[in-house]
């Protein structure tokens, strides 16, 4: 038997029910927010995330799956979703729209070679939103409310946001000295790959999930500390928008999240769900300001948020674990003869056309039998079809919450059965 590869799951049953409705419902929430929806190519060349996501990121130097393809082109399944939307907005020149800001929002597949676990897979779902030219920190506010919303629009409203800038250039380079001289005696006690991190990005040694319960983390000095007035000006006025927005959050000096590009404002949407363990952050994102520029594009400023499918069913299984999430049928039409089917398959398709949901028997099922499955499908009316009354130009519906059958004319079973659910 051929099998999944290694860390890839399939999304059916329940499962598949809930990856629909967490699309279905993020599409709706991004068009009241007026986001437009983009596709990029699940593959890119490699060149784009070494550029964007950074040669030192944990993801380019031990998550992507690069190959060649038959041309010898160099390319590289997307890790993440910023860059490839990034790169689109660059190539098709949409900074030359009149309409800006340009706010886009995402789906899609994204790869990493990581150790598979729980809420960590190989192919993980993403849901996400960017948004290219607007620097004020309204849109700040808007991104991460957009995604506190989202999450609260499920159902799910034990959520923390927690929230740090990394200023602008000074600050953050301000602020990387001090780690240096702080960290710097404490090298050999860090973990193999903070020892890396070091020299290549110490900043993301706050990241580090391996030693983030030691002293040198835990007293390492705050960004707080090290912003110029411009920077700390811009969070505080996010942080005051946040809370007219009526949106939970905390500040965590600690923060700053995996990829290269971040500057000013970075969050992460926590939940408090056990299950999730080491994987209980559903979504990230932060300002990409130098991003579009370090493509070859004009200055441009960015934002934008990810948010893990995956994670958001587990969390949403669990929190409906003790209900019944199935969803009933609205018409189960029953038919046993050649004639009764002749007659049924095109009610069927009737009823399927005036948006009701339906079903009838395609597996020569006797008349039992179709009771049975018409309760298994949870039908709410049942109409049955027997010869007899066809030739009467007649036709029984039973109501399943009543228990009552009406016999009804032939011509009139559309406008009965809509008026009657
Ligand atoms: P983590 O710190 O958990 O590794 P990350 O910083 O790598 O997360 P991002 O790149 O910001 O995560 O991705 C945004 C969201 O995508 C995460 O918050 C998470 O919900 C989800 N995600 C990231 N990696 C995986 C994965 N391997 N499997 C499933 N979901 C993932
Ligand atoms: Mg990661």
């Amino acid at each position: 038997m051929i099998t999944k590869p290694k860390g890839t799951y399939d999304i059916y049953g329940d499962t598949a029910k809930y990856y629909n409705y967490i699309n279905d419902t993020f599409k709706t929430v991004c068009e009241y927010y007026n986001y437009e929806y983009i596709r990029t190519p699940i593959f890119e060349e490699s060149e784009l995330f070494h550029r964007t996501v950074g040669q030192t990121s944990d993801i380019v130097s031990k998550e992507t799956y690069d190959f060649k393809d038959r041309g010898n082109r160099c390319l590289t399944l997307r890790p993440e979703g910023t860059a490839g939307v990034v790169r689109s907005f660059i190539e098709n020149k949409m900074y030359g729209d009149v309409n800006q800001p340009k706010k886009f929002y995402y789906s899609g597949t994204m790869y990493r070679y990581e150790r598979p676990q729980a809420g960590r897979y190989r192919e993980l779902s993403q849901i996400g939103v960017e948004v290219l030219g607007c620097a004020s920190p309204l849109i700040d506010a808007e991104v991460i409310s957009l995604a506190y919303r989202l999450l609260e629009e499920m159902g799910i409203d034990n959520i923390t946001v927690k929230i740090n800038t990394l200023g602008n250039n000074f600050s953050r380079e301000n602020y990387r000295s001090a780690l240096v001289h702080y960290l710097e005696p404490h090298i050999h006690e860090l973990c193999e790959d903070c020892k890396k991190r070091f020299t290549t990005n110490p900043l993301r040694i706050l990241d580090c999930k391996v030693d983030k319960d030691s002293d040198i983390i835990k007293n390492i000095p705050s960004i707080l500390d090290y912003l110029d007035q411009e920077s700390k000006t811009r969070f505080d006025q996010v942080l005051e928008y946040l809370t007219y927005l009526d949106v939970d959050y905390e500040v965590d000096s600690n923060l700053v999240r995996g990829l290269d590009y971040y500057n000013h404002t970075v969050f992460e949407l926590v939940a408090d769900v056990d299950q999730l363990g080491n994987a209980s952050t559903l979504c990230g994102g932060g300002r990409y300001n130098g991003l579009v520029a370090n493509l070859g594009g004009q200055d441009t400023p960015g934002i934008g948020f990810a948010c893990g499918i995956d994670r958001l069913i587990m969390v949403l299984q669990e929190l409906n674990k003790d209900k019944d999430i199935t969803s009933s049928l609205d018409v189960y039409v029953m038919a046993i003869s050649e004639e009764e089917k002749l007659t049924a398959i095109r009610l069927v398709q009737d009823l399927r056309w005036c948006e009701i949901k339906t079903e009838m028997d395609t597996l020569n099922r006797g008349l039992k039998a179709q009771f049975k499955q018409a309760d298994r499908l949870k039908a709410r009316l049942l109409v049955l079809l027997n010869s007899k009354d066809l030739q009467k130009g007649l036709i029984t519906v039973k109501d399943n919450l009543t228990k009552e059958e009406t016999k009804v004319d032939e011509d009139e079973i559309l406008d009965y059965i809509i008026s009657n659910l």
